[in-house]
């Protein structure tokens, strides 16, 4: 079973392209989300939080991901101390994930940072969804409905886009001029082969 990578910067597609990922039946493992839920459900893992960052970092048992966020948005430091303690929690939770599905040709696993956070190691491809800047901002402005600045603020949060393509095995192009579906099924060929 090969493990698949899937990345791409805020707004770029990776959310739609992993769809079409799914409607082909390959299992898709969303880092971004289980990492949000093990904040809350792993309590050796909100121990190591709350040391870390204090216990207002929860609220009637809860995350308070905005005061998280305040803490670790403009410090690489506490920003490094908090994937330190979240990346294990997630990498672990994927390979147990994974494990029900050694039966298959390739799962993928679909994470906004990947390089970012170090956890593209123990892949063997990884996918870049990529797009134009212009045209992420505008996308997210509009399925968040959130500011240019505030689009542009989590942008400067992310690896320069054509860096993180570079690192990429395979690229694809969603940039609403090319066909993506096509772009999908020649690499599912390739994974399945
Ligand atoms: P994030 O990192 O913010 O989660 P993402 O990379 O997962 O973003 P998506 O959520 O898949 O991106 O796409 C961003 C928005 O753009 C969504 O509202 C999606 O419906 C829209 N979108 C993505 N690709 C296309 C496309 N090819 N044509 C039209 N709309 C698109």
């Amino acid at each position: 079973m090969l493990k698949i990578g899937l990345t791409g910067g805020i707004g770029a597609g990776k959310s739609t392209v992993a769809g079409i990922f799914k409607v082909l039946g390959v299992p898709v493992f969303d880092a971004d989300a289980t990492a949000k839920n093990i904040l809350n459900t792993d309590l050796v893992l909100r121990e190591q939080v709350i040391a870390a960052f204090g216990s207002e970092t929860y609220k009637n048992g809860l995350l308070d991901k905005k005061y998280l966020a305040t803490l670790v948005f403009n410090s690489p430091d506490q920003l490094a101390k908090l994937n330190a303690l979240v990346h294990p929690a997630t990498i672990a939770a994927m390979e147990k994930w994974a494990s029900g599905f050694t039966d298959r040709p390739y799962i993928i696993k679909e994470a906004a940072l990947l390089f970012e956070a170090g956890t593209n190691e123990g892949l063997d491809y990884i996918i870049g969804v990529s797009a134009p800047q212009e045209l992420r901002i505008a996308r997210v402005m509009q399925r968040d409905q959130v500011s240019r600045e505030e689009v542009i603020s989590r942008m400067q949060h992310q690896l320069d886009d054509t860096e993180k393509m570079n690192r990429c095995n395979f690229v694809i192009d969603n940039n609403e001029a090319t066909l993506v579906i096509p772009q999908v099924l020649s690499l599912h060929e390739q994974f399945i082969s």
